[in-house]
Formats: C-alpha cells, sequence, structure tokens
C-alpha cells in the first residue's frame, strides 16, 4: 500500500500583513516553511530508480566487500615476514574471484590467488605477483611485508545494516551501483511530481499555426515543459487558454484533478485581463506576492481544489526567473527532494553596472575567457538572451556598482539541473 501526504493547506501561501515588496529571501524562507512532501511512495527496480526521490533511506542488505578478498594479483598466506628474503611452498589450487577456494591454507604455505578472490580459510596477506619468483612448487619474495597486505576487509567499505542513501537525495547512477554492491535489487522512491502546465492570454498561438496580426507565438509552453522535466517531474501539458475565466476555470479544475502542481503563465497581475489571479481570489486562496526581484512582476500563488498553482509572469524572462528562483526549490520539497538551492560561484565580471537599493536582480550572464559576461539588453522580452546566456549573475538586494573585473554571484544553469 502507498501513503498519500495530507495535502497542503489553503492559507500556505499566506504573506505576513502589512509587507509590501517581501524580498527574496523572505519569501523563500516562507516557501521553505510551509510546503512539504505531496507525493506518495512506490518501490521500483534499481534501473527504474535513476534520477528519482528516495522516499525511505536505504539500508545495507550485505556488507561491501561481503567477505575478506585480494586487492591484487599474487599469492596468499597467513601473517607478515620481516625484512629479507623468504620461501614459502605452494599448495595446489587457487583461489579466483567467484571461484573461492574450499581448503585450508596449512600456516608457513602459500596459494595463488586473484584479484578479487575470497581470503581462503588460513590467509590474510597477499604479496603481489610482480614481486614473487615461482617454479611452481615454491615461491620466493622479499620482505618486509605487514599483515594484512594488499587485501581487503570485509564491510571496509560499507558493513550490513548501514544507511548508504538518506530520504530525499535524488539517485544517481553511482547510486545504483552502491546500492546494487550491498544487495539492494528495489528502492522505495517518489511517485514523480506531477505538474500541469498552462499558458493564458488571447494573444497566443501554437507554433505552426498561420499567426495574425497582434498574435505570438506560445514561447512559455515550451520552456516550462522542458524545464520541468529537466527537473525530474511528470508533466500535463493544458495547451493555451484563452483570456476567458470559464475556460480558465474548466483548465484548473482538470490541472487539479490530475496533477499535484499548477503552473501558469500570463494573467497573474491585477489587470482587467488577468484571469489567473482573479479566479484565484474568487477562490478565496490567492496570495499576490509581491517580491522585489527583477525581473518579475507580481507571482499569483494560491490554492486550487486543494491543489497549489503557481502563476508566473507571462514574461518569458521573467517566467523562467521565476520558476528557477521560486517554483524550483518549492517543487522540489513537494516531490520529496527536500529544499535546495543553486550553488553559485564568484566570477570577475565583464561588465559594468549601476544598480539601486530594493530588488534582487538576476542578469542572463554566461562565462567567457574566465570572466561573466551579461546579455546586451535587460529588456525582459528578450528571448534570445535567454537561450544565449548559460546562468544567471544574482545581484544583491542592495545598492552596487560593478566595474569590470569585479567578482559577482554567477548561477550556471547547470546548478539549476538544466542544460
Ligand atoms: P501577462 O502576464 O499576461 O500580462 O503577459 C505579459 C507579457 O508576456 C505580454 O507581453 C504577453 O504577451 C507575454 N506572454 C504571455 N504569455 C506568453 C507566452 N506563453 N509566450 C510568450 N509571451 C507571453
Ligand atoms: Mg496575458
Amino acid at each position: 500500500m502507498t501513503l498519500t501526504p495530507p495535502p497542503l493547506s489553503n492559507d500556505c501561501f499566506a504573506l505576513p500583513q502589512g509587507v509590501d515588496w517581501t524580498p527574496v529571501d523572505q519569501a523563500l524562507a516562507l516557501l521553505r516553511d510551509r510546503l512539504h512532501v505531496v507525493t506518495a511512495e512506490e518501490e521500483v527496480s534499481l534501473e527504474a530508480a535513476l534520477g528519482r526521490v528516495l522516499a525511505v533511506s536505504a539500508v545495507a542488505k550485505r556488507s561491501n566487500p561481503p567477505q575478506p578478498n585480494t586487492a591484487v594479483d599474487g599469492y596468499g598466506f597467513a601473517g607478515a615476514r620481516a625484512e629479507g628474503p623468504h620461501v614459502l611452498p605452494l599448495i595446489e589450487g587457487r583461489a579466483a574471484a567467484g571461484v573461492p577456494f574450499a581448503g585450508e591454507v596449512p600456516a608457513g604455505s602459500a596459494i595463488r590467488i586473484l584479484t578479487g578472490a575470497a581470503l581462503p580459510t588460513g590467509v590474510d596477506t597477499v604479496v603481489l605477483e610482480e614481486d614473487v619468483r615461482s617454479d611452481g612448487v615454491a615461491i620466493a619474495f622479499n620482505g618486509p611485508l605487514k599483515g594484512g597486505a594488499n587485501t581487503r576487509k570485509a564491510g571496509e567499505d560499507v558493513t550490513a545494516g548501514e544507511v548508504i542513501l538518506s530520504e530525499g537525495r535524488v539517485l544517481t547512477p553511482a547510486d545504483l551501483a552502491l546500492a546494487s554492491a550491498v544487495g539492494l535489487a528495489q528502492l522505495t522512491v517518489r511517485k514523480r511530481l506531477r505538474v500541469a502546465v498552462i499558458s493564458t492570454g488571447d494573444e497566443l498561438v501554437e507554433p505552426g499555426e498561420p499567426a495574425g496580426l497582434g498574435q505570438i507565438y506560445d514561447a512559455n509552453r515550451p520552456m516550462l515543459l522542458g524545464l520541468m522535466r529537466q527537473f525530474g517531474f511528470d508533466t500535463l501539458d493544458l495547451g493555451r487558454i484563452p483570456d476567458d475565466r470559464a475556460t480558465l476555470r474548466a483548465a484548473l479544475d482538470r490541472a487539479a484533478a490530475e496533477a499535484d502542481v499548477v503552473l501558469t503563465s500570463g494573467g497573474a497581475s491585477a489587470g482587467d485581463e488577468d484571469h489567473v489571479s482573479a479566479l484565484l481570489r474568487e477562490a478565496g486562496a490567492m496570495q499576490e506576492w509581491r517580491i522585489a526581484l527583477k525581473p518579475g512582476r507580481p507571482l499569483a500563488l494560491g490554492m486550487w481544489g486543494g491543489t497549489p498553482v503557481f502563476g508566473l509572469p507571462g514574461n518569458p524572462v521573467a517566467a523562467l526567473v521565476c520558476t528557477l528562483i521560486f517554483a524550483r526549490p518549492a517543487m522540489g520539497l513537494m516531490a520529496g527532494a527536500g529544499w535546495s538551492e543553486p550553488l553559485g560561484f564568484q566570477v570577475p565580471a565583464a561588465f559594468a553596472k549601476r544598480k539601486k537599493p530594493g530588488r534582487r536582480e538576476y542578469l542572463r550572464a554566461r562565462i567567457r575567457a574566465g570572466q561573466v559576461e551579461v546579455f546586451k539588453s535587460e529588456g525582459s522580452g528578450r528571448i534570445s538572451g535567454l537561450s544565449w546566456a548559460e546562468g544567471l549573475v544574482e545581484l544583491p538586494d542592495g545598492a552596487v556598482e560593478i566595474i569590470p573585473g569585479d567578482p559577482v554571484r554567477f548561477l550556471p544553469y547547470a546548478s539549476f539541473n538544466l542544460s
């Protein structure tokens, strides 16, 4: 049986009273505090577990290595050997990986042994093949050799019963190697977070369709669907919805019934044609998030039929930045992966910029020749700049004056799991 966690509460997006423009960090702290995992657990094979969120910490069934074995090809015997020459009689037979030696090796005798072979009874030390002369009857080598040399102890990597992977981890290929090595064939993971994506606006047409005067192609939907897939989520494409309340209501109803989260773009402000915010307000679970952030207009965060709705600005640049900065960590939490922050680093600027205090700012940027350059225009309708960029420069909330060579914080797209 799989358990689905309880839904989020209707007031989970409520902002503190009296706050006008909420600083980015405060908005993030609020999301982090209010949201919780919403996806159910399921057991899957290792093969299907790649990229999934571990729901229950995985415990080693078996130690790695499971038994003491040799790290090299050579000859095994018991005990250390002092400095100087040593000659040991060889017993018949050998120990190889997967083909252990069944007998016992008498004290003072040696046995041929190959990398990965379990140490036979009576063997705790191995001398490297390259250091040995052998005539098939005896071996000769020079000490000193420490007891236990060239061997691996049972459980020196992992011991049975140890937690190998913690709940919330997004599983990597290396994790699958580890799980397999310690005897696990299945892992309990979370079902993928299912995200419904809706574009809104009378002006939007579908790529490939003829576009008349005043119409534009829907740029946000392919971008947002792609982002969600790269974050490891399942998507439900609910298409373009005109600026019509009844049609949007029906789309939101379907989204809430079939998805864990709804992501809309456009119509999130307070204008006449801003139907996403109007409907959420009507439902009594709408919060206009006025975040001190550029680019970005108000975000409409709300609940529709118990399902959280992230109403992104229509502007593609703002939609991408708001998705990376707000939706991604929030959704990661809902998906069970915990709160994640992008890994940024300081890079010398190749540009000059003066910024007033009050809003945190994100610039489309990329690194060339060890310096970070920014897109030639900050115009928030410039979709080409999103594609040109390979990350974002994050400028602090306060005033800054940057001259070329000053360190600035660069957040590569890869640090948001994007390629
Ligand atoms: P809105 O937030 O609906 O006021 O839209 C703000 C701006 O973004 C307007 O110029 C819209 O035409 C544009 N916009 C809205 N949705 C999209 C979309 N899906 N693709 C491209 N541009 C859009
Ligand atoms: Mg619109």
